[in-house]
């Protein structure tokens, strides 16, 4: 049994960081407080948790939630793990 991927990585050291709590800014936006578990290097942190796109739609989905679908290239990106190298700036939508 594999474990389950790190949700982040202490942007310092690069090791796993655990949610230590969280508060809920909307159904889209979350921000979390987490720490580094390296305890040499000891670090806290917040980070955003956003939903931005929807790659397969809703099977009951609700009104007030509206997000763009993915594109192809994006799906694929993600498919392929490129999330985990830093992705380029998004371009700015017109
Ligand atoms: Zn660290």
């Amino acid at each position: 049994m594999t474990s389950p991927r790190a949700f982040l990585r202490c942007p310092h050291c690069d090791t796993a960081a655990v949610v230590r709590t969280s508060v809920l800014h909307s159904k889209l936006l979350r921000e979390s407080l987490l720490q580094c578990r390296n305890a040499l290097c000891g670090h806290t942190f917040s980070a955003y948790t956003e939903i931005v796109r929807t790659v397969s739609p809703s099977a009951c989905p609700s009104g007030d939630i509206c997000l763009p679908i993915s594109s192809p290239a994006e799906r694929a990106a993600l498919s392929t793990g490129g999330a985990e190298k830093p992705m380029p700036p998004a371009k700015a939508r017109r």
